[in-house]
């Protein structure tokens, strides 16, 4: 697997032929297919990765929490809900939510864990979202996640080895640029 340090430069270098594998996923994949290939190699991947040693995901982005857990958070961290948020929060303009004031994470401790324990949020939990289904559908998030984490990068370099998906190649490559310049 591709260290956490290296996986933002690394992607950044393919991010072409990332584009381009999009274009050809849209085009040929079919969906239920691809969501099942994507969603093994996710559990096959995490199942040997230990998430406490990157933690790329709580450093790129701040921490986003919803509303409905600022009392439950609160309570976790023996604070009252006012004292919380003055302590690591600010109103996300965007969405109506809080957003933690710094980026790394406000709540990522030095050994990689969380200070919210079970309570961090669920969007957490659940990022990189590669065991969800509709995956060709988040095909653009997931090539923006290739650049913050090591395992998504590890499913795509995967799946441009898959049989399946064998006539991505530098044919395709070819005519991906030919229609790119064109656009240009
Ligand atoms: S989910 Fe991905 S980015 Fe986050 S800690 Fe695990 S491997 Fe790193
Ligand atoms: S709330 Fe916890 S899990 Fe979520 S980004 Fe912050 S440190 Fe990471």
């Amino acid at each position: 697997m591709i260290s956490p340090k290296n996986v933002k430069r690394i992607a950044r270098k393919k991010e072409e032929e990332n584009y381009a594998f999009r274009s050809f996923l849209k085009g040929y994949a079919n969906p239920k297919t691809f969501d099942k290939k994507v969603n093994r190699l996710h559990r096959e991947l995490f199942a040997n990765y230990d998430c406490s040693k990157c933690r790329n995901c709580c450093k790129e982005f701040y921490g986003s929490i919803p509303v409905e857990d600022l009392e439950k958070d609160a309570k976790y961290l023996k604070l009252d809900v006012a004292e919380f948020k003055r302590q690591f929060l600010e109103k996300d303009d965007a969405g109506g939510n809080y957003i933690t004031r710094h980026k790394p994470c406000d709540f990522l401790q030095p050994d990689g864990s969380c200070l919210l324990g079970e309570c961090r949020p669920r969007s957490c939990k659940e990022y990189p979202h590669t065991n969800k289904r509709d995956r060709i559908g988040s095909l653009l998030s997931m090539l923006e996640n290739a650049e913050v984490c090591p395992v998504v990068y590890e499913i795509i370099e995967r799946l441009k080895q898959d049989p399946d998906y064998e006539a991505f190649d530098e044919d395709f490559m070819e005519e991906f640029r030919e229609m790119m310049s064109e656009c240009d």
